[in-house]
């Protein structure tokens, strides 16, 4: 057994307030209050698509003044227009605070830029703008990069190896999944053939990245669903992935990266009750 240093009673009390808040720039500006109200410092960016407003919230926790170097961990705040958004993704999104907040109470000797997105719905747009915006240099800071999205609910723990999208990067699973070994935490390793979140927008862009979710068999509960409610998400399965994160963030942050052997692909996950389709041109998003 692990020391905890995740609330997940927290985090779903931060989950009411912001499934509270229907506007998606509305969502940015909690999450942005939120990292300031921890002392740390923030930045917004506007962004759109079409008619579609939302922004980019960053914010930069700095525990390791000796080096440039720091990791991205992400999450969208964004929800669909039917949906209150609670595990997709006010679960990721309130995760950020809770980690923020556990490496501040911590002081903890590590560099991270949180980094809450908007627009993922409409096609990770507020990753790719982070993204295309990223110098080459600002790029050889980034370490790697986290993505926590519908990490709520659902009974197990899955890391994904690849989405329609990219593949994510084995060095950084491989840190992770040691960290889980350690924790007596237990994991899959999965790939879906149905949809994308924001670490693909940075893996494209060449920063290492990875995935972590939450399943219930092989779907996602209450993805893009009315029913996607605070009161769905479980605060044990929140914090679990709240204290494997918060962990692995270390031993990533620490760690050379590497090339690593291609394993074979973990079983590809089907759509569920085929409510996703392969599109050729446009994934279809969590
Ligand atoms: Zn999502």
């Amino acid at each position: 057994m692990y020391e905890s240093v995740i609330d997940g009673d927290a985090a779903i009390a931060h989950l009411y307030e912001l499934c509270e808040i229907e506007e998606n720039t509305g969502r940015g500006e909690y999450m942005r209050e939120q990292f300031e109200a921890l002392g740390l410092t923030t930045e917004v960016t506007p962004i759109s698509w079409y008619s579609n407003e939302d922004e980019n919230v960053f914010a930069d926790y700095r525990g390791d003044p000796d080096s440039d170097q720091y990791l991205v961990v992400c999450a969208h705040h964004d929800t669909v227009s039917n949906s209150p958004g609670a595990n997709d993704n006010g679960s990721g999104s309130v995760m950020l605070l809770e980690l923020a907040d556990a490496l501040v109470r911590n002081d903890a000797k590590i560099n991270i830029r949180f980094a809450s997105f908007g627009l993922e719905e409409k096609g990770l747009i507020g990753a790719r703008k982070y993204a295309a915006a990223l110098s080459e240099e600002e790029k050889s800071y980034i370490k790697g990069a986290v993505n926590l999205d519908c990490i709520g609910n659902g009974s197990d723990l899955v890391i994904i190896t690849k989405d329609y999208y990219a593949r994510t990067t084995p060095w950084i699973n491989e840190e992770i999944e040691k960290t889980a070994d350690s924790m007596g935490i237990a994991y899959e390793e999965r790939s879906i053939g149905f949809g994308a979140s924001d670490q693909a927008a940075l893996i494209k862009a060449g920063i290492d990245a990875t995935f972590i979710c939450r399943m219930e068999g092989h779907s996602i509960p209450d993805i893009h669903s009315p029913n996607d409610k605070p009161e769905n998400n479980n605060p044990d399965q929140l914090a679990e992935v709240g204290d494997l994160t918060y962990n692995a963030l270390f031993n990533i942050y620490n760690a050379e990266p590497r090339a690593i052997e291609e394993k074979e692909d973990a079983p590809e996950v089907a759509p569920p009750d085929g409510r996703f389709q392969r599109s050729q041109d446009w994934p279809i998003l969590l």
